[in-house]
């Protein structure tokens, strides 16, 4: 653990973060630290955590989000965007503010691995954090994926790896913080409301690179401009980078490809042969990406290619992302409510076979544009039924990308009429795949409770299957 004086210290927002770093700080008061506020925001209210940590002399302060004293350091959590009053009335009260995964880092700088992207971030970072164990070392995912890296620091092991999923709000509160290897999968649009332009959202990921040196190793999917654009500027500034690509063999020194069929990553001229791609248990372009960009990481920190080979084959596909959950009347149904944006779902459309597939597109209606969506459902599925807030438009769109090629449109009030719908336009050997592009909101509170609802909805049909009389079709 860092030795550092950290005087006077603000956190700001009440939820995971903000309580896990206020704990943290309250146990070194004292010590390395003068005193701890807690800044809830305007709608925070005090409950127990508060009082828990009341009691140990932290100082809590809900509904504002005016900073009312000066500071050595603010702690600033993800959800809070730098543009906001909150944000800018921390910055002009304190010395400096940082993010948490920052703050995590200074307090514990070693052994780290830092994975970023739009898309695949948590499905990368636990698959990392798999092929380190299988290797035998001691690892931990930890950040964006749900553990607040703070709250880990005081009982983590010199010899553990925190394999840390950032966000781009994460890091574009990072400042100092320098990973062994940092991985960046993709950069699409998403979440420019909070950045305010690509460019910026660029940018912020782009700071996962910025403490590396040349003995590190920066890990770039090279299949968007946006990415390739960072790799040659990593390879500008002398960094060792590891390019990634799926569809092209790539003769870097450093790169990570297919080559019939089979993934190869070649560090500093020396190739690892590992798996066969169709042998993985997740599916689609976009994971074979994944597990090119995880398995780069892992050869370059030591594990060997048979215990790569084997933790690859091992992994299985996350909750909510490309989750089988059930067959029914021979028709395969897929949970993929992690699909919140236009970019996951033409990736997920490529793990199943063409003019297969319904699917299942709908719920709030994030503004973003369909046409490149609109090609990939056009070209890839059978079927497709539009449901909730952004139903309509994305009906609209699909009719007016397909014309007469045979896409069958439709469209449902709600998840449950989709998927009634869907039921009805499948047959024995399709897919009805709920990769929805757009986040739950109109209907649900997540998209894990929008998942569970979809497997529940489907086991129920399971049900009425079994419960059905012989001869009765499944089509009906
Ligand atoms: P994140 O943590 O970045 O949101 P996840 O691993 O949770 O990523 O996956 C989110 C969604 O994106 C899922 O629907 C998944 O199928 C899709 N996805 C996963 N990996 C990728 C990738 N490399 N590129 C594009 N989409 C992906």
């Amino acid at each position: 653990m860092a030795e550092e004086l950290l005087g006077r210290v603000a956190v700001l927002g009440l939820g995971k973060t903000g309580i896990a770093v206020a704990e943290y700080a309250a146990d070194q008061l004292g010590k390395r630290v003068t005193s701890v506020t807690l800044y809830g925001g305007a709608r925070a209210q005090q409950n127990e955590q508060t009082s828990a940590l009341e009691q140990r002399g932290v100082r809590v302060v809900c509904g504002t989000e005016e900073i009312d004293e000066s500071f050595d350091l603010a702690v600033v959590s993800p959800g809070i965007p730098q543009s906001s009053p909150f944000f800018l009335s921390a910055v002009a009260h304190a010395h400096e503010v940082i993010g948490e995964p920052e703050f995590a880092w200074r307090e514990s700088p070693d052994r780290w691995v830092a994975i970023t992207g739009t898309n695949g971030k948590t499905t990368t970072t636990l698959l990392t954090t798999e092929l380190l164990k299988a290797g035998g070392d001691d690892a931990m995912a930890v950040g964006n994926v749900g553990t607040v890296a703070t709250g880990e620091v005081a009982q983590r092991d010199a010899s553990c790896w925190f394999v840390a999923e950032l966000s781009s709000f994460q890091l574009a509160t990072a400042h100092r913080l320098h990973p062994r290897v940092a991985c960046l999968l993709n950069v699409t649009p998403d979440h420019l409301e909070w950045h305010g332009s690509m460019q910026a959202y660029a940018d912020a990921k782009e700071r996962v690179f910025r403490q590396l040196d040349e003995r590190d190793l920066a890990v770039i999917s090279v299949e968007d401009e946006w990415c390739r654009a960072m790799a040659e500027r990593m390879q500008a500034r002398g960094l060792r980078v590891c390019r990634v690509s799926v569809h092209a063999e790539l003769d870097d020194a450093c790169a990570a490809f297919v080559r019939d069929g089979r993934l190869v990553v070649r560090l500093d001229g020396v190739e690892h042969p590992l798996v066969s791609a169709q042998n993985l248990n997740i599916h689609g372009d976009h994971n074979v990406q994944n597990a090119l960009v995880a398995a780069a990481t892992a050869v370059e920190l030591g594990v060997s290619d048979d215990a790569v080979s084997h933790g690859l084959l091992s992994f299985r596909p996350l909750e909510h992302r490309i989750e089988p959950c059930g067959t029914v009347a021979g028709v395969q149904y897929v949970n993929d409510s992690k699909a919140t944006n236009v970019d996951s779902v033409e990736k997920a459309l490529t793990a199943f076979v063409p003019g297969k597939v319904v699917v299942l597109l709908g719920g709030h209606d994030k503004g973003t544009a369909l046409n490149t969506l609109a090609h990939a459902v056009s070209s890839r599925c059978k079927a497709a039924v539009c449901y909730g807030e952004a139903g309509e438009r994305i009906a609209k769109a699909l009719r007016d990308e397909d014309g007469d090629m045979g896409l069958l449109v439709e469209q449902a009030p709600h998840m449950k009429e989709a998927l009634d719908a869907a039921r009805k336009l499948a047959s024995a050997g399709d897919v009805v795949l709920l990769s929805p592009a757009c986040s739950s909101f109109d209907e649900f509170t997540s998209y894990q409770q929008r998942g569970r609802r979809f497997k529940e909805l489907v086991a129920e049909l399971a049900d009425v299957q079994v419960a059905r009389p012989a001869g009765d079709s499944a089509d009906d």
